[in-house]
């Protein structure tokens, strides 16, 4: 007979795989080539148990928001090699730690951020890779760089040589509906195009568009995202 914890597991798996299901789907749906699109768990509040579950389907990297939190997830997951993704808002006193810690950093909104990202790479990890993270509904809460201001910020970074510039993240107003969402994301592609043409940013790299959560994947695959953060479709809600 199945305990408790091992309900809790294989509901975790059916959600997983359910996602799963619904990326290939889209994928198939709007013509994007089949298993390019990496969904990215966002394990932020969960446990490391429920970690662990799923990296038991097969996925080895994972998205945090919360600096200490993920500071303890990372020391009692080490032996897992797993590859961690910095998602949230970013203070100037927490880069030193996300620069030891992580593999990844989505949420570059700041050249002086960057800068301190760069510095405190040590030499003896690969470059850090980063996406910078567009404002893309002009929401004043909200943080990321303003459309407008994006390729200035893309022309200081991919001049540091610790960071290495993948591309953009965006997380659009919230809405139900698929257009709304649909345009959101488009405008993110359109500057992501945009950049990839300019001659004084040439990234070499520039490959990335993290866009889409759990309530807005479709859309997101429908205008080319490559990284899918989903947290509550894989998790359960957070508390
Ligand atoms: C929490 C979070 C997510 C996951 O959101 P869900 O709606 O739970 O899928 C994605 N991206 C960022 C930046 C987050 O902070």
């Amino acid at each position: 007979m199945p305990d408790a914890s091992g309900s809790h597991d294989s509901a975790l798996l059916q959600r997983v795989h359910h996602v799963v299901e619904r990326v290939r789907t889209a994928e198939r749906q709007f013509g994007r080539k089949p298993g390019s699109v990496m969904i990215l768990p966002v394990s932020k509040t969960h446990p490391t148990s429920d970690i662990k579950t799923i990296v038991s389907a097969g996925f080895t990297a994972f998205g945090e928001s919360y600096l200490q939190e993920a500071e303890k997830k990372i020391a009692t997951l080490a032996d897992l090699n797993l590859q961690w993704h910095f998602i949230g808002p970013i203070q100037s006193n927490k880069t030193a730690s996300i620069a030891r810690l992580f593999h990844w950093v989505h949420s570059i909104d700041r050249e002086k951020i960057a800068q301190r990202l760069n510095e405190q790479r040590s030499a003896n990890l690969p470059p850090l890779n980063v996406c910078l993270q567009v404002n893309i509904s002009g929401e004043e809460s909200k943080s990321g760089v303003s459309p407008a201001q994006v390729h200035d910020l893309a022309t200081q970074v991919v001049k540091l040589p610790r960071l290495r510039l993948r591309g953009l993240m965006a997380i659009p107003v919230r809405s139900h509906d698929f257009e709304t969402q649909r345009q959101a994301f488009h405008a993110v592609q359109e500057i992501f195009r945009t950049i990839d043409t300019e001659p004084e940013i040439s990234a070499p790299d520039w490959d990335t568009l993290s866009m889409g959560m759990s309530d807005d994947l479709e859309a997101a695959i429908a205008e080319g995202a490559t990284i899918l953060r989903v947290g509550t479709d894989i998790f359960g809600p957070r508390e």
